[in-house]
């Protein structure tokens, strides 16, 4: 007989860890689970968790093994197709939200969305903005669809998703009032790349080139072309990155060069307007 109790205390694993798989295997909420310690799972109960047990051992993500991840207060269903969704970049939908007018109507871009996890915390706090995305990965953006479907609901706004690299996805002569991307920023030879939870993410959502810095910099080089007048270009890059993204606002024209840091005090994101 094997009860919740005695694979809360058996130690293989973190408790939280155990508790949340627990939660996933019996679908039932935290207080269900502690307030009944001696229930038994059945046979198939058993093996479910084992198996998910062994995945967490290899090290796959939690967000994988659960398959959502909370973003900016809503669950996003989060595969290995996608990157998963950070607190860090919540900073870039706090920074989107509070620098725009409520009443505004804004026609926005997220480019490289992935779930989809800056794309619909726009749109759900703004539904009466024109939201675009874009994806390289046909199955990232067929995951953030899903995710739009069960975050928004069925009679909302409907956002405009769009295939393919970069701007290049973009119908041409689109423009935007705000264009946000937390593209990949990390060094290719990065040893991080080989640690935690980055090992089983999508390569392609994480590294750009040799220097990490190669898609900032056609983001930022490009976006002018893709903005209105007065529109803004806000990215999230690595926190070494600040100096970097800034020299590149610069020279592509943009006003209002700002960088943000993040709790830590490291530069995390940086943004300007187009004039
Ligand atoms: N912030 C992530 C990390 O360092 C990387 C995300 C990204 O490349 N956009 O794990």
């Amino acid at each position: 007989m094997v009860s919740v109790a005695s694979l809360l205390l058996e130690g293989s694993l973190p408790r939280l860890e155990v508790r949340l798989l627990l939660q996933a295997v019996l679908q039932c909420s935290l207080t269900t689970l502690i307030s009944a310690p001696e229930r038994c799972l059945g046979e198939e109960e058993i093996a479910h968790f084992q198996a998910l047990q062994a995945r967490r051992q290899r090290g796959e993500p939690m967000a994988y093994l659960l398959g959502e991840r909370e973003f900016y207060g809503l669950s996003f269903l989060t595969t290995p197709a996608v990157l998963i969704p950070r607190p860090e970049t919540e900073e870039l939908v706090d920074w989107a939200l509070e620098t725009s007018a409520p009443l505004a109507s804004l026609h926005c871009l997220d480019l490289g969305t992935g779930s989809g996890a800056l794309a619909l915390s726009l749109q759900y706090h703004r539904p009466h903005w024109q939201v675009s995305a874009t994806d390289h990965s046909a199955a990232a953006l067929a995951l953030a669809k899903e995710n739009a479907a069960r975050l928004l609901p069925s009679s909302g706004p409907v956002l405009n998703w769009y295939l393919g690299n970069w701007f290049e996805a973009l119908p041409k002569g689109e423009t935007f009032d705000l264009i946000l991307s937390n593209p990949p920023y990390i060094a290719a030879a990065d040893p991080h790349l080989d640690r935690g939870d980055l090992r089983f993410e999508p390569r392609q959502a994480l590294t750009a080139g040799p220097s990490g810095t190669e898609d900032l910099a056609h983001i930022i080089a490009q976006a002018p072309l893709w903005l209105k007048p007065g529109g803004k270009l806000r990215v999230e890059h690595g926190f070494d990155q600040g100096e970097f993204c800034r020299s590149c606002f610069l020279r592509a024209g943009f006003t209002q060069v700002t960088t943000r840091t993040d709790l830590a005090g490291l530069e995390r994101l940086t943004g300007g307007q187009r004039s």
